[in-house]
C-alpha cells in the first residue's frame, strides 16, 4: 500500500493518454501539464505502469487527456488495463465529441463509467467556450454512453462567471431526464491568470442552494466531495479544490502525464518523476516501484494550513 507522509493512502491513478485535443476550451488547465509534449506512452507501456501501480495497492484508473478518444488505440488501452488483477474501477473523462462512435467498444473493453464535459446546453455558448461547433455530437455521445450502460454517466460542468452560472437548474433537469449525475466543478486556476480572474466564481452559493433542496448528502472519500440527492433522485456532486484544505487532505490520487511522468499534484510541476524514460532504457519492475514510492514521498497537500500554499 502507498501512503504519503500526510497519511493519505494512494488508491487512484489519473492517466493523461495524450495532450492532443480537438477542442480549445479557453479555461483548460491541461491536467496541470505545462510543457507541450508530442511523446505519448504506448498501450503496453501504460499497461506496465498500471500493473506496477496495482501491485502497490492502486485499484482505480481514470483516463484523461487532452482528449483520450483522439487516440486510435484507446480501446486497446482500456482492454489492457481491464485485465490487470487488482484494478476494479476504470473510468474516463472525455469531451464527448467522439463518444457516440466509441461507447459500445469501450464498454466491451472494460470501461465502467464515464465523465463527459458539458458546460452549457446552449450551442452558441458551447462554441464560444470550446471553439468548436460540436454541441449536438456531445449530447448524442452522452445519450449513447447511457444506452451502452456505462454507469454512471457524469456530466462535468465547470462554472464560469457570466457564462453559465445561470444554467445550473436547466443542467439539473437535463441530468434528471437522461439518468446522469451532474458534477459541478469550480474553475481551477489555469495557465493564464487573467482568464481565472475574469471567469472564476466561488461556487459556495450554488452549493448552498442545492444543499437546501437535498434529501440526502453523501461525502465521498475522494477529496471529501459532497454529493446531494434531490427529491426527484437526481444527484449533484461538487468539486471545489480551490483553497480547499479538505479537498487536498483527502486526495488519494497520483497522476501520470501523457509523456510518462508521475505527477504528485495537479498544481505542481517541479516534482515530477519520469517513468517512461527508465522503461525505455529497460529497467525492471522493482525499479519502477521505487519510482512510485519516491513520487508518493513528494506528495504535499497544496492547500494546507488555512489555505497557505505549501511550496
Ligand atoms: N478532454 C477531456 C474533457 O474535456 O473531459 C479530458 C481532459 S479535461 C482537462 C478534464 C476535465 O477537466 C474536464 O471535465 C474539464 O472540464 C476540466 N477542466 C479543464 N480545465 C479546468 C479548469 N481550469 N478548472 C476546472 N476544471 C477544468
Ligand atoms: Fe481541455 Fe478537455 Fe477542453 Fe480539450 S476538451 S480543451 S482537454 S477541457
Amino acid at each position: 500500500m502507498l501512503r504519503d507522509s500526510f497519511g493519505r493512502i494512494i488508491k487512484n491513478i489519473r492517466i493523461s493518454v495524450t495532450q492532443r485535443c480537438n477542442f480549445r476550451c479557453f479555461y483548460c488547465h491541461r491536467e496541470g501539464e505545462e510543457n507541450p509534449s508530442y511523446c505519448e506512452m504506448l498501450p503496453e507501456e501504460i499497461e506496465r505502469i498500471v500493473r506496477v501501480a496495482a501491485s502497490l495497492g492502486i485499484n482505480e484508473v481514470k483516463l484523461t487527456g487532452g482528449e483520450p478518444l483522439l487516440r486510435d488505440d484507446i480501446v486497446e488501452i482500456v482492454d489492457r488495463i481491464s485485465r490487470i488483477p487488482g484494478i476494479n474501477d476504470i473510468s474516463m473523462t472525455t469531451n464527448g465529441f467522439f463518444l457516440e462512435d466509441y461507447a459500445d467498444d469501450l464498454k466491451r473493453a472494460g470501461l465502467m463509467r464515464v465523465n463527459v464535459s458539458l458546460d452549457t446546453l446552449d450551442p452558441e455558448k458551447f462554441k464560444m467556450i470550446t471553439g468548436v461547433d460540436g454541441h449536438e455530437s456531445v449530447i448524442r455521445g452522452i445519450i449513447k454512453a447511457v444506452n451502452a450502460n456505462l454507469k454512471p454517466v457524469k456530466v462535468n460542468m465547470v462554472i464560469l462567471r457570466g457564462i453559465n452560472e445561470d444554467e445550473v437548474s436547466s443542467m439539473i433537469t437535463f441530468a434528471r431526464d437522461n439518468n446522469l449525475i451532474l458534477q459541478i466543478i469550480e474553475f481551477e486556476r489555469p495557465r493564464i491568470d487573467a482568464v481565472y480572474q475574469r471567469y472564476h466564481i466561488d461556487i459556495a452559493d450554488i452549493e448552498d442552494k442545492i444543499k437546501k433542496r437535498a434529501v440526502k448528502t453523501t461525502v465521498r472519500s475522494m477529496h471529501h466531495r459532497r454529493k446531494y440527492t434531490l427529491d426527484d433522485h437526481t444527484e449533484v456532486e461538487f468539486v471545489r479544490p480551490m483553497h480547499n484544505t479538505d479537498f487536498c487532505l483527502h486526495c488519494s490520487r497520483i497522476r501520470l502525464t501523457s509523456d510518462g511522468k508521475l505527477k504528485p499534484c495537479l498544481f505542481k510541476n517541479d516534482n515530477l518523476i519520469d517513468v517512461l524514460g527508465p522503461i525505455r532504457r529497460g529497467v525492471d519492475d522493482n525499479y519502477l516501484k521505487d519510482l512510485f514510492i519516491e513520487a508518493v514521498k513528494r506528495r504535499r497537500p497544496y492547500f494546507y494550513n488555512n489555505n497557505l500554499y505549501l511550496s
